[in-house]
């Protein structure tokens, strides 16, 4: 991929946040920097950054989809009054998974990955 200007403000922006970004967020933090990429140009761009790898999408809203650099694998907490979305990485849950993953192995079935988030209220939100 090209290295465009967007690019790379577009990568340092996902570098930097402490939460996964929609891109209409995106959008708003760009103008900081006097760039106005229309959406599809942006969406397009996110698209390449996951096919290479690089940034993860995430499904967190059905409406939403929320971009993070990929890293580590881990979960996330929406919440539903104010959309904040903040990562959970809890090694408890994922020793737990591996070993529903050796049970379920036992009974024929291979799990190559999982999914799924948590939905409720922020501090500010209850
Ligand atoms: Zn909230
Ligand atoms: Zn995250
Ligand atoms: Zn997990």
């Amino acid at each position: 991929m090209r290295k465009t200007p967007l690019l790379k403000a577009v990568t340092t922006l996902l570098e930097k946040a402490d939460k996964p970004l929609s891109v209409p967020e995106m959008q708003v933090l760009l103008v900081d920097q006097n760039l106005t990429p229309n959406k599809t140009t942006l969406y397009r761009m996110l698209d390449k950054l996951v096919t290479d790898e690089m940034v993860e999408a995430l499904l967190l809203d059905p409406k939403v989809t929320y971009y993070e650099i990929k890293t580590h694998h881990h979960h996330h907490f929406r919440c539903q009054g104010c959309d904040t979305i903040k990562c959970v990485d809890d090694p408890v849950l994922e020793t737990y998974i591996h070993a529903l993953e050796e049970k379920l192995a036992a009974k024929g079935l291979k799990v190559e990955d999982h999914h799924f988030s948590l939905n409720g209220k922020c501090n500010q939100c209850i």
